[in-house]
């Protein structure tokens, strides 16, 4: 019999996920797997608990971006090869989206049956690993920022009216920026360094992404004045992003970002506060493995 961890954020989303418990159980147990449940929380066991993977065929999780990356920290921190799985159960699911899990829990449970296994990539900041995005400047940490009553409440909308908040207090920040093949120095808006592809319900900063190619996407926006801003903002949303001036987008094995003035929050990954600057960012490749 096939064993399985299953760990669930219970205050992820709107809550919801624990309604449907049993029925997630049920389907694997149908199917002869062992289903083992963790319920993660304050000052809990989680990285005990999936330490002790010997003998485990898969371990499931539940929830946001935010709850995979401490799976994902603990499973590369302690070398596990488990492959795993992804509900999304979360208020912010864009990893779960650019992997193309179901939005139905129990979708997810039959793509993860089917044992579809293949290696993934990670990216690494500083200490800490990230599966979808490692970010800084404006509106970049707004799901760090919002409250988490509203996020429950309010869902998505809350880090958008956050977002709103801080950007018209936002002054750009001088950075330098150095790659494998090129240096950059120069005051930016804000940098998006993705594995996956979709932040805040978008994918629309990148360009062929891929979570198997050893590559992390790279968009800069560079401080620009009112008029190019707004020409900036079309050439996003009409992905056209090498035809603009005031964009660096490239794809990158390694970045180090060093902060030189101006202000600007510590790095955020996954949605969570992440590595202060500087910061070294790599891809590892295939670091881990997932139901896909
Ligand atoms: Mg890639």
């Amino acid at each position: 019999m096939r064993k399985i961890k299953l760990i669930y954020n219970v205050t992820a989303g709107h809550n919801e996920f624990k309604y449907f418990l049993d029925a997630i159980v049920e389907k694997f147990t149908d199917n002869d797997y062992e289903v083992s449940v963790f319920r993660t929380g304050k000052g809990d066991s989680l990285e005990e608990y999936i330490k002790e993977s010997k003998d485990i065929y898969g371990i499931v999780v539940a929830g946001g971006d935010g709850t995979i990356n401490k799976v994902v920290n603990i499973m590369m921190k302690n070398n596990i090869k488990v492959p795993l799985g992804v509900i999304p159960a979360g208020t912010s699911n864009d990893f779960a989206k650019h992997i193309n899990m179901p939005a139905s829990y129990i979708q997810c449970v039959d793509r993860i049956l089917k044992g579809n296994i293949g290696a993934v990539d990670v990216g690494l900041a500083n200490n800490n690993y990230f599966i979808n995005v490692c970010s800084a400047g404006v509106c970049t940490n707004a799901s760090q920022k919002t409250d988490k009553n509203l996020k429950n409440i309010f869902g998505k909308t809350a880090y958008f009216f956050t977002g709103l908040v801080e950007f018209f207090k936002f002054k750009p920040f001088e950075v330098k920026i150095e790659t494998e093949n090129s240096i950059y120095v120069g005051k930016i808006f804000l940098f998006l360094i993705f594995n996956g592809s979709t932040v805040g319900g978008m994918d629309i900063f990148t360009k062929n992404p891929s979570i198997q190619d050893g590559l992390l996407d790279c968009i800069i926006l560079k401080d620009c004045k009112h008029r190019k801003f707004r020409k900036m903002v079309t050439n996003i949303l009409s992905g056209k992003f090498e035809e603009d001036e005031n964009i660096i987008y490239s794809k990158e094995k390694y970045i180090k970002i060093t902060k030189l003035s101006g202000k600007c929050d510590d790095p955020d990954v996954d949605g969570d506060p992440g590595p202060k600057f500087p910061m070294e960012i790599r891809c590892i490749k295939d670091g881990l493995n997932m139901f896909l």
